[in-house]
């Protein structure tokens, strides 16, 4: 009979960790953006994202967009109002529906350290001081923290579970530029090295699928993350959604989704070559938006992740 071999998720982690099931709550900021969505870095926003900077539609001209330079912050009791509401709001959810009693703040949307230093203290300390907060998760991209953010987080990590998200997709420059990502893997290098050296937790994203990515190439960046001495790592599909410079490509085909098989087979390559001791946090993001073009195989979340599941369950490995 073929061995099973456990992979660790993030439930699992947290489960060995806290003795008990922690969930992440996710938070979108107002008036918080990107480098890449406001034209700091490039124009446009990353070729996959769906953002106002690409869809004028989108567009609120009045609201004011912070970024790590900006010297005053005028959403900011706003800001501090939302996110408990945001976070209350999804803590009485799950402690209904699961009897939850442990939670992660996860900063989510956008780039979520690119802000006024005093900004981003005040919002994660009142995040931290909500009833049965563990920690934090901050999504963010490598050009947009700092040695002041690092060495403040690396505090917080000495008492609480603190996480730092980046998102990567590939360590390919020429993938990066494909994508209009804005920043290349040198300052990826540079920024995740001095996040381990404070000892702060690292997930990596990273996307399967990419304009011009052999499987070579895919597997190789999951390689460069693993070595780096991350604590975790997310996998998903390029998907094509609507309003979005990808989807030029795609319609002149330019560009071809990958398949469900391509990604399976490279899911399970990336995870047998993985170190046992890194968390799992995602095989797939998942999409049931209407706005999804392609891949169609993805657009059942809840057939995706059973596919998926089973698949992995073949070949031994369960999720
Ligand atoms: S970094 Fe994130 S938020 Fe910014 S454009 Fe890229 S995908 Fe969108």
């Amino acid at each position: 009979m073929q061995k099973v071999e456990q992979i660790l998720t993030q439930g699992r982690y947290y489960k060995q960790k806290f003795g008990t099931k922690v969930y992440k709550i996710p938070i979108s900021v107002y008036g918080f953006t990107c480098p890449n969505i406001d034209g700091t870095v490039a124009k446009g926003g990353c070729s996959f994202c769906e953002n106002e900077s690409f869809s004028p539609n989108l567009q609120d001209k009045s609201k004011l967009k912070l970024n790590s330079n900006s010297k005053t912050n005028p959403y900011l009791s706003r800001q501090i109002k939302e996110l408990e509401e945001q976070f209350l709001k999804q803590k009485n959810i799950l402690s209904k529906k699961f009897a939850a009693k442990k939670f992660i703040v996860y900063f989510q949307s956008f780039s979520n350290t690119y802000a006024p230093f005093e900004t981003l203290k005040t919002l994660y300390e009142k995040a931290l001081s909500f009833d049965d907060v563990l920690g934090l998760s901050i999504g963010t991209r490598t050009d947009c923290i700092n040695d002041e953010i690092l060495d403040y987080l690396a505090k917080l990590a000495k008492t609480k579970e603190i996480s730092l998200e980046y998102g990567i997709q590939s360590f390919y420059d020429e993938t990066l530029s494909a994508i209009n990502r804005g920043h290349n893997s040198a300052n990826m290098l540079k920024w995740i090295k001095k996040t381990k050296e404070k000892n702060i937790n690292i997930c990596l994203h990273l996307i399967f699928g990419l304009p011009n990515e052999t499987q070579e190439m895919m597997l190789k960046t999951c390689k460069i993350s693993y070595d780096l001495g991350i604590q975790s790592v997310k996998f998903h599909p390029l998907y094509v959604v609507k309003h979005t410079l990808l989807t030029n490509e795609y319609k002149k085909g330019k560009f071809t989704p990958i398949s469900e098989e391509q990604y399976i087979d490279t899911l399970v390559k990336a995870l047998k070559m993985m170190p046992k001791n890194i968390i799992v946090q995602r095989i797939s993001a998942g999409i049931d938006s209407t706005n999804l073009l392609a891949p169609m195989w993805c657009k059942n979340k809840h057939r995706q992740m059973k596919t998926l599941r089973l698949a992995l369950l073949k070949e031994g490995l369960n999720y």
